[in-house]
């Protein structure tokens, strides 16, 4: 690899060491000279075999699972917990609350927590079985749409939650140069990702993430970061960011 897929540094990415991943496959970490962004180069091999990423995301759904109407119920409360805590946090989306995305939207929980607080809410995920098994346990809410990808998104976003996302993601940049097209300039953007340990290292996680390559990333695709924060007991690292105005807008 010549060009770092984080911050797109032309320079050589340096072996950082060699790990074991989950499956006791040993994996060589790189590191980038420039954001400090360490990448699994194995999980990047793999792509070039498996050509889409999400054919490297463990088959099978392993996000929560709830097996009755209940547990699904008191999911949606957590979330809306957490979606509360956000919404009050400074956003030029106090005034507007018209839409909501939730990204890699899993059982879909946190976006049914949000058809409460915005008009329009779009829980995304590339498999659908977390959201088709929350649809048979629970009434989904009329302004709740779920989509397999970011195109099927027709408004503007105010919000936008990616829990667990960015890790997954081989080239983020794209990513989010297509995310960005659909917030609104001074839209919020809410997400964690897991900070670099032995247990988070697997087949599916491209890149771990730390305060300097992370708001490299949001800078150079227009966003503004107004806090990173770290989970010290999961070893996670939060980020909020709001949407900054494209420099063609006046
Ligand atoms: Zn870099």
């Amino acid at each position: 690899m010549t060009i770092c897929p984080i911050c797109s540094a032309k320079i050589r990415l340096d072996p950082f060491e060699k790990v074991r991943d989950s499956k006791s496959r040993v994996v060589e970490i790189l590191i980038c000279g420039n954001c400090l962004v360490l990448l699994n180069k194995n999980v990047f091999a793999d792509l070039e075999v498996a050509e889409k990423a999400e054919d490297l995301q463990s088959s099978g759904y392993e996000g929560t699972t709830p097996s009755t109407t209940a547990i699904a119920e008191e999911l949606v409360k957590e979330r809306s917990n957490l979606l509360c805590y956000l919404l009050n946090h400074p956003g030029d989306y106090q005034q507007r609350r018209s839409a909501y995305a939730d990204i890699g939207c899993g059982g879909g929980h946190m976006a049914i927590a949000g058809c409460e607080y915005f008009d329009r809410v779009y829980a995304i995920d590339f498999d659908s079985t977390g959201f088709f098994l929350t649809e048979s346990l629970i009434t989904i809410p009329e302004n709740l749409q779920f989509a397999m990808a970011l195109n099927k998104i027709d408004i503007k976003l105010d919000l936008v939650t990616m829990w667990h996302v960015l890790e997954h993601l081989p080239d983020p940049s794209t990513f989010f140069g297509e995310l960005k097209s659909k917030m609104n300039t001074g839209a919020i953007l809410f997400g964690q990702v897991p900070c670099y340990r032995p247990d988070y290292v697997d087949q599916s996680h491209f890149a771990f993430y730390n305060e300097s390559s992370l708001a490299t990333l949001l800078i150079s695709s227009n966003f503004e970061v107004l806090e990173i924060g770290f989970d010290l007991e999961n070893s996670f690292m939060s980020f909020i960011a709001r949407s900054s105005k494209e420099k063609s807008e006046p």
